[in-house]
């Protein structure tokens, strides 16, 4: 319950590259509220600038958002209404902002969401892949260890997999996505959204692999990739149809090949199908 005479905490979306994607209601909110909460001050006063808005504006960021809450919340309670954005898109998606909203509602301050760009959902409803069921993966480990250790986790998710990448990593993730899935799952690079060179990369993961390291420009900018889920057989015990897809890749790839594909498509043990082609084969 909110109190009443408490003000409102506003999560306002802004652009992830094109200004003309700022809200009337975005730039509404951002102009009547007593002051904006900024990911970092001097990147949004550059936005507040174009957009004409002379508000205050102070720090809130991932280093100081549990000290700065306190006080925060202090404002909200006299009254004040407050704005929340990052440097761009939603906050609160791999943006701070967690800890405040979560102390807002604890409070029972008003929390209201605007919504405005985000680059999930602006990759995924342009990518082709499956929407009806996503998971959201963040950003994966820097290291090569933790990040095959964190895919290997997902082997089995059957949503499509949406994850941030860094153009620093993009080429290291790809080769890590084709060690633990394989060449064949689909696979989305979704680039500088909303800019001057976006670009979405699709086809099977060694293909979108192919692409990016045969052109260093798609190893820029701001990226997102999504993966598309693992097919799963719901009967494990029933691997007869996957027996009759082993079967037809048998007349294309050897028989461990095949094995580990049919696996793959069905969502059945490997093994299992391994075992029982050899037994078809000596009965
Ligand atoms: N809060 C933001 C949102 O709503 O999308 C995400 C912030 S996160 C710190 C930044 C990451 O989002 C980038 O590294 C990239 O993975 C993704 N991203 C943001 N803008 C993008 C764009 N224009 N094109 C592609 N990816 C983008």
């Amino acid at each position: 319950m909110t109190d009443g005479s408490s003000g409102t905490l506003y999560i306002v979306p802004t652009p992830i590259g094109n200004l003309a994607d700022m809200s009337e209601r975005a730039s509404a909110v951002l102009r009547e509220v007593q002051a904006i909460a900024a990911e970092d001050t001097r990147h949004s006063g550059q936005l507040l600038q174009h957009l004409g808005i002379r508000n205050e504006l102070f720090a809130l960021h991932e280093h100081n958002e549990r000290q700065r809450v306190a006080a925060v919340l202090e404002r909200l309670h006299r009254g004040d209404s407050i704005a929340l954005i990052s440097d761009a898109g939603t906050p609160l998606i791999s943006d701070p902002g967690y800890v405040l909203v979560q102390q807002c509602r604890a409070a029972g301050i008003k929390v209201v969401a605007l919504p405005g760009p985000c680059a999930i959902t602006t990759a995924l409803s342009a990518a082709g892949l499956a929407t009806d069921r996503f998971s959201f993966e963040g950003f994966l480990p820097a290291k090569g260890q933790q990040r095959r250790k964190i895919l290997q986790a997902l082997l089995s998710e059957p949503r499509t997999m949406v994850f941030y990448e860094s153009p620093h990593r993009i080429v290291d993730s790809l080769a890590d996505f084709v060690t633990v899935f394989g060449n064949e799952r689909q696979l989305v690079l979704a680039r500088e959204l909303t800019k001057q060179f976006e670009t979405y990369l699709t086809g099977s993961i060694a293909e979108v692999q192919q692409q990016v390291l045969a052109d260093s420009n798609q190893q820029r900018g701001e990226m997102v990739l999504m993966l598309a889920g693992a097919v799963v057989n719901t009967d494990e015990q029933d691997p007869t149809i996957a027996m009759a897809t082993l079967q037809l890749l048998r007349t294309e790839l050897p028989l461990k090949k095949a094995a580990a594909l049919a696996a793959e498509i069905h969502g059945v043990r490997k093994n299992t199908l391994y075992q029982l082609a050899l037994a078809a084969d000596k009965a």
